[in-house]
């Protein structure tokens, strides 16, 4: 399986990076699939950095194989979403993108991708409205709702698909709001949709 990440597809966490990019298509890059933390398996802070940041984003699940896919059919390929974070090595990434190299190390590295349980897209009368949040020890630290993206999942999933099959299982992230900061040893994470907690883990 693949996982896909889109990168600055929220207005107001570019303007916290300070990211005068604008572009006219998602900005995409991927993690292996040793990347997946699932379960409520803990986070260990890896040694080669001391910025582990996250980024909390809606992600969603591929349930049906799809090549150029158009962006009016993009809806019948996936059928649950969750809540995940898409840890980043800030650190790195910010040296590597200095350098104008590519950011793998900074985004790709294990466990980097963790995911709650998933749930029915069903539930939700409209994909671009919903609300998702994430607390560390019980504070709320970030949150979004998905009518601030840039590029909407339907958006994504047709352009994703021009350069690679999508098949059942994938997982794509969709982006991440305003608010990202640092993780710390011990740090207890729950993400949200709406009011349902779907992600619970917690930073060793
Ligand atoms: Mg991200």
């Amino acid at each position: 399986m693949k996982i896909f990440a889109i990168g600055l597809n929220y207005a107001s966490h570019n303007e916290e990076m300070k990211s005068v990019f604008v572009s006219e298509e998602p900005v995409i890059f991927m993690k292996p699939d040793t990347a997946l933390l699932k379960n409520g398996k803990p986070f260990f802070l890896p040694d080669f950095s001391n910025e582990i940041h996250y980024e909390t984003e809606i992600v969603i699940k591929i349930s049906r194989l799809g090549k150029n896919i158009a962006e009016r059919f993009a809806h019948r390929y996936y059928q649950e979403i969750t809540v995940g974070i898409d840890f980043t090595a800030r650190d790195l990434q910010r040296r590597l993108k200095q350098q104008g190299l590519p950011w793998e190390i900074a985004k790709s590295f294990d466990n980097s991708a963790p995911v709650g349980n998933f749930i029915s897209k069903d539930k939700f009368p409209d994909m671009q409205d919903i609300d998702f949040h994430l607390d560390i020890n019980g504070k709320t630290v970030q949150k979004g709702n998905t009518a601030e993206m840039i590029f909407s999942v339907n958006k994504i999933i047709a352009y994703i698909s021009k350069f690679f099959t999508l098949k059942i299982g994938d997982l794509i992230f969709t982006g991440t709001p305003a608010g990202i900061g640092p993780v710390a040893i011990n740090d207890h994470i729950e993400g949200y949709i709406e009011d349902e907690k779907l992600l619970d883990f917690s930073i060793k």
